[in-house]
Protein backbone atom coordinates (compact mmCIF):
# COMPACT_ATOMS: atom_id res chain seq x y z
CA UNK A 1 0.00 0.00 0.00
CA UNK A 2 1.66 3.59 -0.97
CA UNK A 3 0.42 4.67 2.47
CA UNK A 4 2.17 2.21 4.00
CA UNK A 5 5.43 2.44 1.73
CA UNK A 6 5.52 6.79 2.18
CA UNK A 7 5.43 6.39 6.06
CA UNK A 8 8.40 3.58 5.60
CA UNK A 9 10.04 6.20 3.82
CA UNK A 10 9.44 9.09 6.25
CA UNK A 11 11.10 7.20 8.95
CA UNK A 12 14.26 6.92 7.45
CA UNK A 13 16.85 9.66 7.05
CA UNK A 14 17.43 10.56 3.28
CA UNK A 15 20.76 11.77 2.17
CA UNK A 16 19.79 14.71 0.78
CA UNK A 17 20.43 17.52 3.04
CA UNK A 18 18.86 20.99 2.71
CA UNK A 19 19.66 23.10 5.79
CA UNK A 20 23.89 23.35 5.06
CA UNK A 21 25.27 25.99 3.96
CA UNK A 22 26.70 26.28 0.13
CA UNK A 23 30.51 27.55 -0.07
CA UNK A 24 29.69 29.45 -2.92
CA UNK A 25 26.93 31.56 -1.29
CA UNK A 26 29.06 31.50 2.28
CA UNK A 27 32.12 33.60 0.47
CA UNK A 28 29.80 35.97 -1.47
CA UNK A 29 28.09 36.65 1.66
CA UNK A 30 31.76 37.07 3.38
CA UNK A 31 32.76 39.50 0.39
CA UNK A 32 30.15 41.78 1.77
CA UNK A 33 32.89 44.86 1.86
CA UNK A 34 32.75 47.44 4.97
CA UNK A 35 34.81 49.58 2.76
CA UNK A 36 32.66 49.70 -0.32
CA UNK A 37 29.51 50.57 1.77
CA UNK A 38 31.19 53.40 3.28
CA UNK A 39 32.44 54.83 0.22
CA UNK A 40 28.89 53.96 -1.12
CA UNK A 41 27.24 56.18 1.36
CA UNK A 42 29.60 59.26 1.89
CA UNK A 43 29.41 59.41 -1.71
CA UNK A 44 25.44 59.37 -1.97
CA UNK A 45 25.55 62.00 0.85
CA UNK A 46 27.22 64.45 -1.28
CA UNK A 47 24.29 64.73 -3.76
CA UNK A 48 23.21 67.35 -0.84
CA UNK A 49 19.34 66.53 -1.98
CA UNK A 50 18.03 63.05 -3.95
CA UNK A 51 14.70 64.79 -3.53
CA UNK A 52 12.35 63.23 -6.26
CA UNK A 53 11.67 66.94 -7.26
CA UNK A 54 15.41 68.12 -7.22
CA UNK A 55 17.47 69.05 -10.05
CA UNK A 56 18.09 66.77 -12.65
CA UNK A 57 20.41 68.81 -14.78
CA UNK A 58 23.34 70.13 -11.95
CA UNK A 59 25.99 67.62 -12.23
CA UNK A 60 26.89 67.38 -8.42
CA UNK A 61 23.37 67.97 -6.93
CA UNK A 62 20.32 66.54 -6.76
CA UNK A 63 18.58 63.28 -8.10
CA UNK A 64 19.87 63.18 -11.87
CA UNK A 65 23.26 63.31 -10.58
CA UNK A 66 22.40 60.39 -7.96
CA UNK A 67 21.19 58.43 -10.38
CA UNK A 68 24.10 58.76 -12.75
CA UNK A 69 26.16 57.64 -9.89
CA UNK A 70 24.56 54.68 -9.42
CA UNK A 71 24.31 53.52 -12.78
CA UNK A 72 27.79 54.60 -13.49
CA UNK A 73 28.98 52.05 -10.65
CA UNK A 74 26.78 49.22 -11.70
CA UNK A 75 27.66 49.93 -15.76
CA UNK A 76 31.45 49.57 -14.41
CA UNK A 77 30.50 46.34 -12.46
CA UNK A 78 28.60 45.06 -15.49
CA UNK A 79 31.39 45.72 -17.84
CA UNK A 80 33.26 43.66 -15.67
CA UNK A 81 31.36 40.79 -14.79
CA UNK A 82 32.08 37.12 -15.24
CA UNK A 83 32.32 35.74 -18.25
CA UNK A 84 30.41 32.65 -17.34
CA UNK A 85 27.34 34.63 -16.45
CA UNK A 86 24.93 36.14 -18.44
CA UNK A 87 25.77 39.88 -18.76
CA UNK A 88 24.14 41.96 -16.52
CA UNK A 89 21.67 44.86 -17.67
CA UNK A 90 21.47 48.27 -16.64
CA UNK A 91 18.93 50.36 -17.44
CA UNK A 92 17.46 53.70 -16.87
CA UNK A 93 13.85 54.45 -16.17
CA UNK A 94 11.54 56.93 -15.84
CA UNK A 95 8.07 57.73 -15.06
CA UNK A 96 6.02 60.85 -14.96
CA UNK A 97 4.19 62.19 -11.44
CA UNK A 98 1.86 65.21 -10.52
CA UNK A 99 -1.03 63.98 -13.03
CA UNK A 100 -2.96 63.34 -10.17
CA UNK A 101 -1.78 66.59 -7.26
CA UNK A 102 -0.30 64.93 -4.49
CA UNK A 103 2.59 65.72 -2.78
CA UNK A 104 4.03 67.28 -5.77
CA UNK A 105 3.98 70.97 -7.18
CA UNK A 106 4.17 70.01 -11.48
CA UNK A 107 3.36 67.34 -13.24
CA UNK A 108 7.46 65.79 -14.52
CA UNK A 109 9.44 62.95 -15.59
CA UNK A 110 11.28 61.54 -12.97
CA UNK A 111 14.57 58.97 -13.04
CA UNK A 112 14.75 55.46 -11.61
CA UNK A 113 17.01 52.50 -12.48
CA UNK A 114 16.64 48.82 -13.17
CA UNK A 115 19.90 46.36 -13.05
CA UNK A 116 18.86 42.70 -14.12
CA UNK A 117 21.24 40.04 -13.16
CA UNK A 118 20.18 36.99 -15.61
CA UNK A 119 20.25 33.88 -14.46
CA UNK A 120 21.07 30.88 -16.26
CA UNK A 121 17.80 29.62 -16.39
CA UNK A 122 16.13 32.87 -15.83
CA UNK A 123 12.71 31.32 -14.95
CA UNK A 124 11.30 33.00 -12.20
CA UNK A 125 12.67 36.89 -10.71
CA UNK A 126 14.07 38.02 -6.91
CA UNK A 127 13.63 41.83 -6.95
CA UNK A 128 15.45 43.66 -4.17
CA UNK A 129 14.84 47.00 -3.74
CA UNK A 130 15.51 50.39 -1.78
CA UNK A 131 14.68 53.85 -2.94
CA UNK A 132 16.96 56.83 -3.82
CA UNK A 133 14.93 59.78 -3.07
CA UNK A 134 15.07 61.67 0.09
CA UNK A 135 13.44 64.56 2.32
CA UNK A 136 13.50 66.80 5.10
CA UNK A 137 11.02 67.64 7.60
CA UNK A 138 8.53 69.56 4.43
CA UNK A 139 8.30 66.83 2.56
CA UNK A 140 7.71 69.37 -0.70
CA UNK A 141 11.06 71.12 0.10
CA UNK A 142 13.52 69.48 -2.64
CA UNK A 143 16.40 71.61 -2.30
CA UNK A 144 17.42 71.70 1.45
CA UNK A 145 20.32 69.78 2.33
CA UNK A 146 18.88 66.13 2.66
CA UNK A 147 21.51 63.50 3.13
CA UNK A 148 19.19 60.67 3.26
CA UNK A 149 22.22 58.34 5.07
CA UNK A 150 19.76 55.91 6.79
CA UNK A 151 16.71 56.71 4.44
CA UNK A 152 17.88 55.40 2.32
CA UNK A 153 21.55 54.97 0.99
CA UNK A 154 21.49 51.79 4.00
CA UNK A 155 19.39 50.24 1.42
CA UNK A 156 20.85 51.64 -1.58
CA UNK A 157 24.05 50.35 -0.37
CA UNK A 158 22.57 46.94 -0.38
CA UNK A 159 21.39 46.79 -3.91
CA UNK A 160 25.34 47.71 -4.94
CA UNK A 161 26.99 45.07 -3.08
CA UNK A 162 24.67 42.97 -4.45
CA UNK A 163 25.11 44.39 -8.18
CA UNK A 164 29.03 44.12 -6.84
CA UNK A 165 28.94 40.57 -5.89
CA UNK A 166 26.43 38.50 -8.12
CA UNK A 167 27.58 40.12 -11.37
CA UNK A 168 30.72 37.67 -10.87
CA UNK A 169 28.53 34.50 -10.13
CA UNK A 170 26.44 33.00 -12.03
CA UNK A 171 23.22 31.86 -10.27
CA UNK A 172 20.42 29.91 -11.59
CA UNK A 173 17.77 32.60 -11.35
CA UNK A 174 17.35 36.25 -12.52
CA UNK A 175 17.59 38.92 -9.64
CA UNK A 176 17.21 42.55 -10.27
CA UNK A 177 17.65 45.40 -8.49
CA UNK A 178 15.35 48.30 -8.48
CA UNK A 179 16.72 51.64 -7.17
CA UNK A 180 13.18 53.64 -6.77
CA UNK A 181 12.07 57.23 -6.58
CA UNK A 182 8.85 59.01 -5.51
CA UNK A 183 9.08 56.59 -2.01
CA UNK A 184 8.56 59.67 -0.36
CA UNK A 185 6.15 61.75 -2.11
CA UNK A 186 3.71 58.69 -2.27
CA UNK A 187 5.57 55.35 -2.84
CA UNK A 188 5.27 56.25 -6.49
CA UNK A 189 8.37 54.87 -8.05
CA UNK A 190 7.80 51.52 -6.51
CA UNK A 191 4.01 51.78 -8.19
CA UNK A 192 5.45 52.50 -11.11
CA UNK A 193 7.74 49.37 -11.54
CA UNK A 194 4.82 47.24 -9.55
CA UNK A 195 2.87 48.08 -12.71
CA UNK A 196 5.69 47.40 -15.50
CA UNK A 197 5.84 43.87 -13.53
CA UNK A 198 2.29 42.88 -13.71
CA UNK A 199 1.93 44.40 -17.56
CA UNK A 200 5.28 42.63 -18.70
CA UNK A 201 4.55 39.48 -16.80
CA UNK A 202 7.30 39.59 -14.69
CA UNK A 203 8.28 35.82 -13.33
CA UNK A 204 8.41 37.46 -9.39
CA UNK A 205 8.89 35.17 -6.43
CA UNK A 206 9.98 37.64 -4.48
CA UNK A 207 10.29 40.82 -3.33
CA UNK A 208 12.66 42.33 -0.54
CA UNK A 209 12.50 46.04 0.09
CA UNK A 210 15.64 47.23 1.78
CA UNK A 211 14.10 50.58 3.34
CA UNK A 212 16.45 51.41 6.64
CA UNK A 213 18.84 48.93 7.60
CA UNK A 214 21.79 50.72 9.06
CA UNK A 215 20.44 52.30 12.36
CA UNK A 216 21.12 50.87 15.82
CA UNK A 217 19.52 53.59 18.37
CA UNK A 218 15.67 54.37 19.62
CA UNK A 219 15.91 57.61 19.98
CA UNK A 220 13.55 59.02 22.76
CA UNK A 221 14.17 55.15 24.63
CA UNK A 222 18.14 54.53 24.21
CA UNK A 223 17.66 51.31 22.95
CA UNK A 224 20.48 50.08 21.30
CA UNK A 225 20.41 46.75 19.50
CA UNK A 226 22.73 46.07 16.35
CA UNK A 227 22.11 42.55 16.09
CA UNK A 228 18.43 42.50 15.33
CA UNK A 229 16.75 42.82 11.96
CA UNK A 230 12.70 43.46 11.35
CA UNK A 231 11.29 41.44 8.55
CA UNK A 232 7.56 42.92 7.94
CA UNK A 233 5.22 40.35 6.62
CA UNK A 234 1.42 41.34 5.72
CA UNK A 235 -0.66 39.95 7.45
CA UNK A 236 -4.04 40.26 5.59
CA UNK A 237 -4.09 36.90 3.95
CA UNK A 238 -3.53 35.33 7.29
CA UNK A 239 -0.46 34.51 9.03
CA UNK A 240 0.57 31.68 5.54
CA UNK A 241 0.68 34.30 3.22
CA UNK A 242 3.48 33.96 0.73
CA UNK A 243 5.10 37.06 2.38
CA UNK A 244 5.14 35.28 5.30
CA UNK A 245 6.69 31.92 3.91
CA UNK A 246 9.28 34.50 2.50
CA UNK A 247 9.62 36.33 5.82
CA UNK A 248 10.75 32.93 7.71
CA UNK A 249 12.66 31.96 4.63
CA UNK A 250 14.66 35.14 5.59
CA UNK A 251 15.00 34.50 8.92
CA UNK A 252 16.28 30.39 8.31
CA UNK A 253 18.67 31.81 5.74
CA UNK A 254 20.03 34.18 8.35
CA UNK A 255 20.43 31.14 10.83
CA UNK A 256 22.66 29.24 8.39
CA UNK A 257 24.72 32.21 6.64
CA UNK A 258 24.89 35.60 8.90
CA UNK A 259 24.21 33.36 12.59
CA UNK A 260 25.43 36.60 14.96
CA UNK A 261 22.39 38.60 12.99
CA UNK A 262 18.64 37.80 14.87
CA UNK A 263 15.86 38.56 12.51
CA UNK A 264 12.72 39.10 13.96
CA UNK A 265 9.76 38.73 12.27
CA UNK A 266 7.16 41.27 12.62
CA UNK A 267 3.34 39.92 11.74
CA UNK A 268 2.60 43.49 10.05
CA UNK A 269 2.46 45.29 6.72
CA UNK A 270 4.55 47.94 8.13
CA UNK A 271 5.30 50.21 10.93
CA UNK A 272 2.30 51.92 12.74
CA UNK A 273 1.41 55.20 10.10
CA UNK A 274 4.03 54.56 7.29
CA UNK A 275 4.52 53.06 4.66
CA UNK A 276 6.94 51.40 2.19
CA UNK A 277 7.34 49.93 -1.60
CA UNK A 278 6.74 46.38 -1.05
CA UNK A 279 3.31 47.97 -0.36
CA UNK A 280 3.30 48.22 -4.33
CA UNK A 281 3.86 44.69 -5.31
CA UNK A 282 1.60 43.37 -2.66
CA UNK A 283 -1.42 45.83 -3.70
CA UNK A 284 -0.83 43.84 -7.11
CA UNK A 285 -0.13 40.25 -5.73
CA UNK A 286 3.54 39.82 -5.48
CA UNK A 287 5.00 38.22 -2.19
CA UNK A 288 6.71 41.30 -0.97
CA UNK A 289 7.99 41.88 2.92
CA UNK A 290 10.36 44.69 4.03
CA UNK A 291 13.73 44.57 5.78
CA UNK A 292 14.06 47.19 8.12
CA UNK A 293 16.20 47.95 10.88
CA UNK A 294 15.42 47.01 14.46
CA UNK A 295 15.19 50.56 16.28
CA UNK A 296 14.45 54.17 14.40
CA UNK A 297 15.81 56.69 15.56
CA UNK A 298 13.60 59.94 14.91
CA UNK A 299 16.03 62.41 15.71
CA UNK A 300 17.64 61.18 12.00
CA UNK A 301 14.69 60.06 9.65
CA UNK A 302 12.68 63.18 7.90
CA UNK A 303 14.87 65.85 10.03
CA UNK A 304 16.27 69.06 8.99
CA UNK A 305 20.03 68.61 9.33
CA UNK A 306 20.38 71.11 12.49
CA UNK A 307 21.67 71.42 16.21
CA UNK A 308 18.72 72.42 18.53
CA UNK A 309 19.00 72.74 22.45
CA UNK A 310 22.55 71.27 22.14
CA UNK A 311 20.83 68.18 19.93
CA UNK A 312 21.98 67.34 16.61
CA UNK A 313 19.31 66.23 14.47
CA UNK A 314 19.15 64.55 10.42
CA UNK A 315 20.09 61.72 8.77
CA UNK A 316 23.92 62.00 8.09
CA UNK A 317 26.36 59.25 8.11
CA UNK A 318 27.97 59.61 11.13
CA UNK A 319 25.14 57.97 12.65
CA UNK A 320 25.20 54.79 10.49
CA UNK A 321 26.13 51.55 12.19
CA UNK A 322 28.54 50.34 8.88
CA UNK A 323 29.35 46.58 11.02
CA UNK A 324 25.92 46.56 11.80
CA UNK A 325 24.89 47.70 7.85
CA UNK A 326 27.30 45.12 6.54
CA UNK A 327 25.32 42.21 8.39
CA UNK A 328 22.49 43.09 6.93
CA UNK A 329 23.29 42.68 3.98
CA UNK A 330 24.83 39.75 3.98
CA UNK A 331 21.42 39.23 5.79
CA UNK A 332 20.26 39.83 1.80
CA UNK A 333 22.52 38.35 0.04
CA UNK A 334 22.10 34.67 1.39
CA UNK A 335 18.32 34.94 0.56
CA UNK A 336 18.34 36.31 -2.22
CA UNK A 337 21.35 34.10 -3.57
CA UNK A 338 19.52 30.70 -2.11
CA UNK A 339 16.44 32.06 -3.55
CA UNK A 340 17.85 32.06 -7.08
CA UNK A 341 19.11 28.26 -6.74
CA UNK A 342 16.20 26.97 -5.01
CA UNK A 343 13.34 25.43 -7.25
CA UNK A 344 9.69 26.91 -8.03
CA UNK A 345 6.70 26.24 -5.25
CA UNK A 346 5.24 23.06 -5.26
CA UNK A 347 1.55 23.33 -6.62
CA UNK A 348 -1.57 22.23 -5.21
CA UNK A 349 -0.23 21.37 -1.83
CA UNK A 350 -3.08 18.93 -0.10
CA UNK A 351 -4.20 17.36 2.83
CA UNK A 352 -5.30 14.31 1.48
CA UNK A 353 -6.70 12.91 4.34
CA UNK A 354 -8.45 15.68 5.26
CA UNK A 355 -11.79 14.25 5.41
CA UNK A 356 -10.86 11.16 7.02
CA UNK A 357 -11.08 10.54 10.99
CA UNK A 358 -7.52 9.13 11.38
CA UNK A 359 -4.34 10.28 13.33
CA UNK A 360 -2.34 10.46 10.44
CA UNK A 361 -1.46 12.99 7.82
CA UNK A 362 -1.30 12.52 4.22
CA UNK A 363 0.34 15.16 1.91
CA UNK A 364 -0.13 14.95 -1.65
CA UNK A 365 1.62 17.97 -4.04
CA UNK A 366 2.32 18.22 -7.73
CA UNK A 367 6.27 18.62 -9.13
CA UNK A 368 7.41 21.47 -9.73
CA UNK A 369 9.70 21.75 -12.95
CA UNK A 370 13.91 20.51 -12.71
CA UNK A 371 15.90 17.84 -12.91
CA UNK A 372 16.72 15.84 -9.27
CA UNK A 373 14.45 18.05 -7.22
CA UNK A 374 13.54 16.61 -4.11
CA UNK A 375 10.79 17.91 -1.74
CA UNK A 376 10.57 18.77 2.28
CA UNK A 377 7.63 18.48 4.56
CA UNK A 378 7.69 21.27 7.15
CA UNK A 379 5.35 21.37 9.84
CA UNK A 380 4.80 23.08 13.51
CA UNK A 381 2.47 23.39 15.92
CA UNK A 382 -0.58 25.89 15.15
CA UNK A 383 0.45 28.07 17.65
CA UNK A 384 4.10 28.36 16.60
CA UNK A 385 5.23 31.01 14.05
CA UNK A 386 8.03 29.20 12.03
CA UNK A 387 8.67 25.75 10.70
CA UNK A 388 10.33 22.62 12.72
CA UNK A 389 14.07 21.88 11.26
CA UNK A 390 12.51 18.17 11.18
CA UNK A 391 9.46 16.51 12.05
CA UNK A 392 8.73 15.93 15.42
CA UNK A 393 8.87 12.14 14.76
CA UNK A 394 12.74 12.73 14.41
CA UNK A 395 12.31 12.49 10.48
CA UNK A 396 13.67 14.69 7.71
CA UNK A 397 10.45 15.06 6.27
CA UNK A 398 12.59 14.68 2.91
CA UNK A 399 10.98 13.20 0.05
CA UNK A 400 14.07 12.23 -2.30
CA UNK A 401 14.04 12.89 -5.95
CA UNK A 402 12.17 10.83 -7.93
CA UNK A 403 10.06 9.15 -5.04
CA UNK A 404 6.42 9.48 -5.51
CA UNK A 405 4.73 12.71 -4.40
CA UNK A 406 3.05 12.06 -1.23
CA UNK A 407 4.00 11.76 2.20
CA UNK A 408 2.41 10.21 5.04
CA UNK A 409 3.48 10.79 8.99
CA UNK A 410 2.27 9.66 12.44
CA UNK A 411 1.27 13.46 13.20
CA UNK A 412 -1.94 14.39 13.08
CA UNK A 413 -3.26 17.14 10.95
CA UNK A 414 -5.32 18.42 13.91
CA UNK A 415 -2.16 19.22 15.53
CA UNK A 416 -0.23 20.59 13.24
CA UNK A 417 0.33 22.83 10.14
CA UNK A 418 1.91 21.61 7.02
CA UNK A 419 4.02 22.63 4.10
CA UNK A 420 5.71 21.79 1.26
CA UNK A 421 8.58 22.93 -0.05
CA UNK A 422 11.01 21.86 -3.24
CA UNK A 423 14.83 21.43 -2.73
CA UNK A 424 17.26 21.71 -5.47
CA UNK A 425 19.90 19.09 -6.14
CA UNK A 426 22.69 21.41 -4.32
CA UNK A 427 20.63 21.85 -1.16
CA UNK A 428 19.04 24.96 -2.21
CA UNK A 429 15.36 25.09 -0.38
CA UNK A 430 12.45 26.87 -2.01
CA UNK A 431 9.19 29.21 -0.65
CA UNK A 432 7.40 26.81 1.34
CA UNK A 433 3.62 26.50 0.27
CA UNK A 434 1.03 25.41 3.05
CA UNK A 435 -0.98 22.09 2.88
CA UNK A 436 -4.80 23.15 2.25
ZN1 LIG B 1 12.63 55.20 3.52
Amino acid sequence: MALAAAILASCHEPETASAGADPVISAAVAGVDIDSVRTYIDELVTFHTRHTLSSQTDPQKGIGAAVDYLAGRCERWARNAAPDRPQPLVERISYTVGENGGRYDRVTEVPELMVTLPGTRAEREILLMAHIDTRVLDVMDSTKFAPGADDDSSGLACLLEAVRILSQIPLEQTVKCLFVSGEEQGLDGSRHFAALARRENWPVMAVLNNDMIGNVRASGTELVEDHKLRVFSESRNGEDSDSRQLARYIKEMAAIYVPEQEIVLNYRTDRYRRGGDHSSFLREGYTAVRVCEYCEDYERTHQDVRTENGTAYGDVADYVDFPYLVRNIRVNLAAVMNLAMAPDRPGNVLLANAGELDNHTVITWEPVSGQDVSYQVLCRETDRSEWMPSLPTGASGIVPSGAPLEFSCPLSKDNYYFAVRAVSPGGHPGLPVLAR
